[in-house]
């Protein structure tokens, strides 16, 4: 076997499908916005967005996060679902955005004014979800400013300026009384809306951890992300009906008495201070003793042998372990495990 030095990311197209329709089992009637930033964590958009339209029932909205992964998006689906992009994002953009017919995230007044005032020159009326800050401070209309923004998108709306669709907020998911809090300020919120006579029909709160668990807060919409790759929350259960959808495999470079040098590295992607974390090998889980720029040395097994495959994540059927569960050692989320793999690494699909 050939000894390839680099790893490659081996993803799964049907498994993905798989995970989209649990969640939208699971979810219903609240539809499903599939949150594809970061390069879809990471997985490859343009193939992400692909392996969507294999799910038994289509995805109703992508969510891209900002404007250049949402017209990709939008040039990949064509003109069904609703694309949804949150970043504030500047008017060259909100111009492009407004001509691909992708719904912009607004939670700030000078943004508002971007988006009508492009609308306005476009002759195109723009879909708007206003943000109410709920608690996150993270962008958002803070409470004492929603009645002046929703007066103000109300008037555009009138004028046929922009079409209010979405009325939205991002959760803490760190504790259940601190959503609760955050999902009554998001109902009064909306009723502020409705009071205006506007009629949002996507009301959306909740990603991956509180659309699975938390029924009673899901909206219209639920924007999920981690769950349809197969990223369990950390210190969370794994998700029944998913599985991880990529697999991080390297092959065995060189071998000794008590160790196995393989191909991949902290140049790759993989933090150093992952050191001792198991990887899986055909004999099992063995510990990886050490991680270096471009090869790492894992404990040795009988019959190792050059050109061997290791996994260093996946689905864990060699003994190796989810991508959160190695987040896990380093105190963060099974997402920046993914992110961080090298964009170099090549993504290999089935
Ligand atoms: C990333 C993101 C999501 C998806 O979160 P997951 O936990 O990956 O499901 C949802 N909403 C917003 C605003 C996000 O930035």
């Amino acid at each position: 076997m050939d000894a390839l030095s680099t790893p490659v990311l081996r993803i799964s197209r049907a498994q993905l499908a798989c995970n989209i329709a649990a969640v939208q089992e699971r979810i219903a009637p609240s539809q499903l916005m599939l949150v594809m930033k970061d390069d879809a964590y990471g997985h490859g958009l343009e193939e992400m967005v692909d392996a969507s339209l294999g799910a038994p029932e289509p995805v109703a909205m992508y969510g891209g996060y900002d404007v250049p992964t949402s017209l990709r998006i939008r040039a990949r689906v064509g003109d069904g679902p609703r694309v949804f992009a949150w970043a504030t994002s500047d008017p060259d953009e909100v111009h492009a955005a407004i001509d691909a017919d992708i719904d912009l995230g607004v939670g700030t007044a000078p943004y508002l004014r971007r988006v009508v005032a492009a609308a306005s020159a476009a002759h195109v009326a723009a879909r708007v979800h206003l943000k109410i800050d709920t608690g996150l401070h993270r962008n958002g209309f803070r409470p004492e400013e929603w009645a002046d923004a929703v007066a103000e998108a109300g008037a555009a709306e009138r004028d046929g300026l922009i079409e209010l669709a979405g009325v939205w907020s991002h959760l803490a998911e760190a504790s259940d009384a601190e959503d609760d809090e955050a999902a009554r300020a998001f109902a009064t919120a909306v009723d502020v809306v409705r009071d205006a006579g506007c009629r949002p029909s996507a009301l959306h709160l909740t990603a991956s951890a509180a659309s699975w668990w938390r029924p009673e807060l899901r909206g219209t919409v639920s924007r999920v992300g981690a769950f349809c790759y197969g990223i369990r929350s950390a210190d969370g259960p794994v998700i029944p009906g998913t599985l991880p959808i990529a697999t991080l495999e390297a092959r065995v470079v060189d071998v000794s008495d008590d160790e196995v040098l393989i191909g991949a590295g902290w140049l790759h992607g993989i933090p150093s201070t992952l050191a001792g974390m198991p990887a899986g090998t055909r004999a099992g889980a063995r510990e990886v003793v050490r991680i270096e720029s471009a090869v790492s040395s894992v404990r040795a097994w009988p019959g190792a042998r050059i050109g061997d495959s290791v996994r260093l994540f996946g689905a864990g059927e060699w003994g190796e372990r989810d991508a959160t569960a190695l987040a896990e050692r380093i105190d963060t989320v099974g997402e920046e495990i993914l992110t961080r793999i090298s964009p170099l690494v090549p993504r290999r699909y089935s």
